[in-house]
């Protein structure tokens, strides 16, 4: 039974490896605090349980759904989209419903790249990029992002080359890991480098609700010419705390997500309907639920930062997402610290090498968890991990 190459090269998901590490130290008896994976601890606000469970019982939501959407859930992605970021999206060619945007993010990859083309990813960043690339059978060209530069790639360091092979090129602010953002003058540069190669751009914005103290993300696609070069892709998961429904869009260009949703109605069918109006009662209802969350994460945060910095760190505090990306102390490596971590507070953190090259030196903590259990494990952490050196 010989795997397939393009399996066979596949890494064991990131999250798979740090499970195996957890499930040895709770076996010895460790009451593990996992700060690692990005999910939301917290459960999906009451009003839109109730739609799923009403929905649930009609019959004809049983059936298959629409492969790229029900009408009502892309109209409410569109209004979303018009109310927030004063952006017009037909509902019928500019949206498609995707079963969470890891889903589309995926997929994409299989509508533009052939054997020998080019993908742009970030590093660090999220594995699906690189993995839906490989998948396709192209190449990741990996775009550094650099503490010195506010995290954000350097276009003008991108060979000639490379760029002219590039189809695809993924972004992603509120960035996962970093938690850096991006404003609309970056966006700026990245489309006329788009237009300059004939490269999509496809902006992940899962973490576009999440965001403190005054600042407030913008769509890429609000900026000029973005709907010429790209999509974007969304998500209910970490607005709404529905990760495990997998719920999601993608928006923009309309040849982009018509190629998108011809893959999906060949390989899906599409998300459930009572899924997805839920989703709608989420999309359109009070958002006063998407308030409390960033209250909570933002209480999470200065816990986080002020208590990392009471040991010697000296961080900045983060203007969106559900992260904190700090460089590990002197002496140690991504690994070497999130072992001692573990070993000596039973807190799991994310080495940052497992988001690309450049994110080795760093390590990621997610604010996912009680409040209660996050200031234990930083308890933890300031009582066991002795002087550090920066
Ligand atoms: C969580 C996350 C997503 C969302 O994934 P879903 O499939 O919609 O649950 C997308 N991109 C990034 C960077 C994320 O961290």
């Amino acid at each position: 039974m010989e795997e397939a190459k393009r399996i066979q090269s596949l890494p064991p998901y990131l999250f798979a490896r740090i499970d195996e590490k957890i499930t040895a130290a709770k076996a010895k008896g460790v009451d593990v605090i996992s700060l690692g994976i990005g999910d939301p601890d917290r459960p999906t606000p009451e009003h839109i349980i109730r739609k799923l469970a009403e929905e649930a019982y009609n019959p004809a939501n049983h059936r298959y759904p629409s492969y790229v959407g029900m009408p009502e859930y892309r109209q409410a992605v569109s209004d979303y989209y018009q109310r927030r970021f004063n952006v017009e999206l037909d509902g019928k060619k500019e949206v498609v419903a995707l079963i969470g945007s890891k889903e589309g993010i995926a997929h994409i990859a299989w509508c533009y790249l052939n054997p020998g083309d080019i993908a742009l990813v970030p590093d660090p960043g999220y594995p699906v990029y690189s993995v839906g690339v490989m998948l396709a059978g192209a190449e990741s060209y990996r775009m550094p992002l650099l503490e010195e530069n506010g995290f954000l790639p350097d276009f003008d360091i991108i060979p000639a080359d490379v760029a002219a092979r590039a189809k695809l090129m993924f972004l992603n602010y509120p960035n996962n890991p970093t938690g850096a953002t991006a404003d609309a003058a970056f966006y700026s540069k990245a489309i006329a480098f788009a237009k300059k190669y004939d490269i999509i751009i496809c902006h992940d914005a899962a973490y576009q609700e999440i965001y403190f103290d005054g600042y407030k993300p913008i769509s890429f696609l609000e900026v000029e010419g973005a709907k010429d070069v790209g999509i974007e892709f969304g998500s209910m998961s970490k607005t709404y705390n529905m990760t495990g429904w997998r719920a999601g869009w993608a928006v923009g260009n309309a040849r982009v997500i018509e190629a998108l949703g011809r893959i999906k109605s060949n390989v899906d069918s599409g998300i459930f309907q009572a899924v997805q109006a839920a989703a709608v009662a989420g999309l359109l209802g009070s958002q006063d639920c998407v308030a409390e969350m960033r209250a909570v994460y933002r209480e999470r945060r200065d816990f986080v930062i002020d208590g990392l910095n009471a040991m010697g760190w000296n961080l900045k505090k983060t203007l969106a997402t559900i992260y904190v990306w700090p460089r590990v102390p002197a002496g140690f490596t991504s690994s070497s610290f999130a072992e001692l971590v573990l070993e000596k507070a039973g807190v799991v953190i994310t080495p940052g090498n497992g988001y690309g090259e450049c994110g080795e030196g760093y390590f990621r903590i997610s604010l996912t968890v009680p409040t209660e259990r996050l200031l234990e494990a930083l308890d933890r952490m300031r009582a066991s991990l002795g002087r550090l050196k920066f």
